[in-house]
């Protein structure tokens, strides 16, 4: 407060600065521009008639000399002389036939002149200054420039939220562990009567995408109260201390405005574990200091929740983990098929959808995929049939929605040679063929040789016929087989090697190692675990936990089952050679085959 105090203080010294120069300086002007003269000289030019006319004011005469041909147009000047009480002043104009007024204006009170020069300038500036620091102060996210300590929680408090749980789908473990929070702000009493404490705080921890954000939302819209959020990053700024009363401010507000949840989004800016080597931040850890005395402060029957939210758990500091705190983890993962198909429905919501869309098929060739994935997918499937014409989404907008967001928009205009693309055709074919003729495969689902954004010439959409959540090493190593078949015909067909198979190769050493590494598949090793994923939530990076001996080891080994699975493909497609050329050539033909006519050629032959 004090600082703001200073701030005015001194934003007043400068507005009166600036009225005072601006004055000094049209008086200077004013000056330059005309030039005091005798009463005397005044009344020889009247005698001369050297004037043209003469303006009288309460206490001066300003004198427009008559302009003559030889004056230069500096001789332009407009005199000026003291006003004598000179009764014959009048008549003397009159004889010598110049033009003479006054206005009702000119005699001013000298209080209407101070405020006209002093004091509406100052308001002016004052206002206009005061604006413009506004502002400014409201575009740097804090409550103006001069109270950059007050926290900027306010602005970020929503009365209602809108969301409720059935805006959230398939998570359902994560709405039944909220659901007891919920419970709790509608009726404390019915807790604390039979003396249970409820936690304090609950963080939501799960990969980018899945919801949590909106998940806190749901439960303050459940709850019907209000909802106060903040970014992790909001409380870090470039002044020690400023976060920790950002804290210290967004706390006593919750607790005002209790029952309500304080919801604090990717904590883990301001919740990093504190002993890391690479040197402290003063600044972030005084703003986690804060925050784990706020929670131990406010007694729990207040009603106050504290949801938090991150992707990268494990990096918290453990005193935020511990019971009082963050007790509470929920677990927001990617959703499963059921919970695609049930994200998908509530997206589709929004938009219109033909009556023969199948949602429960876009959940089957979207693995992987996390709800903001999916709502973006929706999204572009309504965007396609507008560009198409429809007024409805159709199956087919879906499917082209999945394969931009995992491939890239198609690109049309890009011009390849004939033997390139006959190339790629094959390089397809020869995937496809892989997977249709071993047992354990996904089924495929669409071959095309039509380039993408995202660098794929063609490419092979396989679509699983149920979502499996286990895979056996047999599984495994047809899938490689798989990925290495766009390779294999090109040698068995063409004889050469391009730079085409890059990615397949790319991750089909990846599956390799990970048999190797992660899941005991080798003979070499067996069960002994050579690898560890860190940041589950995030990319999921593995990291060798083997020593360097091992390691050469271990790239023996994978480089041997990516030999025998190449060969294997190399053997399936010559014994294949004339099915590889049939659908190729039909391939090149439409540029683009379904799977149930893939098969119907495969099966024909
Ligand atoms: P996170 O905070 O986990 O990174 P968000 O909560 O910000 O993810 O989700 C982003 C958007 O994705 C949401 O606004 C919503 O439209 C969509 N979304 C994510 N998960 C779901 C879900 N489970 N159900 C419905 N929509 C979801
Ligand atoms: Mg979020
Ligand atoms: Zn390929």
């Amino acid at each position: 407060m004090l600082q703001k105090k200073k701030g005015l203080a001194s934003f007043f010294m400068a507005t009166l600065i600036v009225t005072l120069i601006i004055n000094i300086i049209i008086a200077w002007v004013v000056r330059s521009a005309s030039k005091e003269i005798d009463y005397g000289t005044f009344l020889t030019m009247i005698q001369n008639k050297q004037i043209e006319s003469v303006k009288i004011e309460a206490n001066r005469l300003l004198i427009t000399p008559k302009v003559n041909e030889n004056s230069s147009a500096s001789d332009k000047k407009i005199y000026y002389t003291g006003a004598l009480n000179d009764p014959q002043l009048v008549e003397r104009l009159h004889t010598a036939g110049v033009k003479f007024s006054t206005s009702v204006k000119d005699i001013q009170s000298p209080i209407v002149t101070f405020i006209l020069s002093w004091i509406l300038p100052f308001a002016m500036f004052y206002f206009l200054g005061s604006f413009i620091m506004k502002s400014l102060g409201k575009k740097m996210g804090g409550g103006g420039v001069m109270s950059f300590g007050k926290s900027n929680a306010k602005v970020y408090i929503e009365k209602k939220t809108g969301v409720t749980f059935n805006d959230v789908a398939g998570q359902e473990e994560a709405k039944e562990s909220l659901n007891e929070i919920v419970d709790f702000l509608h009726k404390p009493s019915k807790y604390t009567d039979i003396g249970a404490k409820l936690p304090k705080g609950a963080l939501l921890v799960g990969p980018p995408g899945t919801g949590k954000t909106l998940l806190a939302k749901a439960v303050a819209g459940e709850a019907n109260v209000p909802f106060f959020s903040l970014s992790g990053s909001d409380f870090v700024e470039m002044f020690v201390g400023v976060g920790a009363s950002r804290v210290r401010d967004l706390f006593q507000q919750a607790e005002k405005n209790a029952p309500c949840i304080v919801f604090i989004d990717e904590i883990d800016a301001i919740g990093k574990s504190r002993d890391s080597k690479l040197g402290g931040n003063d600044e972030r850890e005084q703003t986690l200091n804060q925050l784990l005395a706020e929670m131990d402060g406010f007694d729990s029957s207040k009603a106050v929740v504290i949801l938090a939210a991150t992707n990268r758990p494990e990096i918290l500091d453990k005193a935020l983990l511990r019971p009082g705190r963050f007790d509470r983890r929920v677990i927001v993962d990617k959703p499963d098929l059921k919970g695609r198909e049930e994200i998908l429905k509530v997206h589709g919501k929004n938009v219109k959808l033909d009556s023969r869309v199948n949602l429960g098929e876009i959940a089957l060739a979207t693995a992987g995929a996390a709800g903001a994935d999916l709502a973006n997918m929706v999204n572009e499937a309504a965007l396609r049939a507008v560009r198409m014409g429809r007024d409805v989404v159709r199956q087919d907008d879906l499917f082209e929605a999945v394969e931009t967001i995992i491939a890239g928009k198609e690109k049309k205009d890009r011009i390849m040679t004939e033997e390139e693309k006959s190339l790629v055709a094959f390089h397809e074919v020869g995937h496809a063929l892989a997977a249709a003729l071993q047992k354990q495969t996904q089924p495929v689902h669409k071959i095309t040789i039509i380039p993408r954004t995202m660098g794929a010439l063609g490419y092979t959409m396989q679509m699983p016929e149920k979502e499996k959540f286990l895979v056996s090493k047999d599984e495994l190593i047809e899938q490689i087989i798989v990925l290495l078949a766009g390779r294999a015909a090109e040698e068995v067909i063409f004889n050469k090697a391009t730079t085409g198979a890059s990615n397949d190769i790319e991750r089909a050493t990846g599956l390799a190692r990970q048999m190797v590494t992660m899941y005991g598949m080798s003979n070499k090793f067996g069960m002994m675990g050579l690898e560890s994923v860190q940041n589950r939530y995030l990319d999921g990076r593995p990291v060798q936990t083997c020593s360097t001996e091992t390691s050469t080891e271990v790239d023996r080994e994978v480089l041997q089952i990516i030999n025998s699975c190449y060969e294997k493909a190399v053997s399936l497609l010559k014994d294949n050679r004339e099915a590889l050329c049939k659908i190729s050539s039909h391939l090149l033909d439409k540029e683009t085959i379904m799977g149930d006519e893939f098969m119907e050629i495969l099966n024909s032959i």
